[in-house]
């Protein structure tokens, strides 16, 4: 991808986020933009980055540890998401890799964190993942389990920042969006990860902090 279309690219995304947060009242840039260059390589993502996007999401610990650490080496200020579900046995891998983590969604991954964190002296901003949908195959915490698991997480000093959400397919994403948001509030919580190509601008109107844009961005995944 040239770095004109990186760059208009990301112009029509920061536009539409802006437009986004003024129809909601919300103060300008309260959304963190996190461009998700999975299954994009680093010749993808580079006109991103001259286009002078710095936060990037992943949602394969292994695919981020092949790609990220020669791109960091280049460009300073890149911070890095893991988004994907996360195995306990990469909790340190993951650990040393990102900056934040958005899928704690059950007590022994909060476990194997907490080691984990332990040991590197890193503390990666946590988001605790709901399956929101209530859906059979998807990560997340179911939503009954969220209190008990946010007060695991707390007692084992995870910096939980946030909440986060996937939605189920096909359906207005908008009533889903809108009880992540309450869950986040009942619980003190002024992170809200939520939002992709197809929803993020409905997201930010419901109160979205960091909105998971890929395709809009790079293109389609092929
Ligand atoms: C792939 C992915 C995204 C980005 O999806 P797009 O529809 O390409 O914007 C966001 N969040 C998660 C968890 C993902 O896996």
């Amino acid at each position: 991808m040239p770095i004109d279309d990186a760059s208009e690219r990301l112009a029509a995304v920061h536009d539409k986020i802006a437009r986004a947060e003024r129809l909601a009242d919300r103060s300008e840039a309260a959304t963190t933009l996190i461009a998700i260059s999975k299954m994009h390589d680093a010749g993808a993502i580079r006109p991103l980055i001259a286009a002078g996007q710095r936060v990037f999401g992943e949602n394969r610990v292994q695919e981020a540890a092949a790609k990220w650490p020669e791109l960091r080496e280049t460009t300073s200020g890149i911070a890095l998401h893991l988004v994907g579900q996360l195995q306990s046995n990469k909790a340190d891998e993951a650990v040393a890799l990102f900056d934040a983590i958005h899928s704690v969604d059950r007590p022994s991954l909060v476990t194997a964190l907490a080691r984990a964190m332990d040991k590197a002296g890193k503390r990666p901003d946590c988001f605790v993942q709901v399956n929101i949908g209530d859906e059979a195959q998807k990560g997340g915490c179911p939503v009954p389990d969220l209190p008990v698991l946010l007060a695991e997480a707390r007692a084992a000093d995870l910096p939980v920042v946030g909440l986060m959400c996937v939605p189920p397919l096909d359906v207005d994403a908008a009533p889903y969006f809108a009880l992540l948001a309450k869950l986040a509030r009942d619980h003190g919580l002024a992170g809200l990860s939520m939002g992709m190509s197809g929803d993020y601008e409905t997201a930010v109107t419901l109160g979205a902090t960091q909105v998971r844009v890929g395709t809009a961005l790079f293109g389609d995944r092929v």
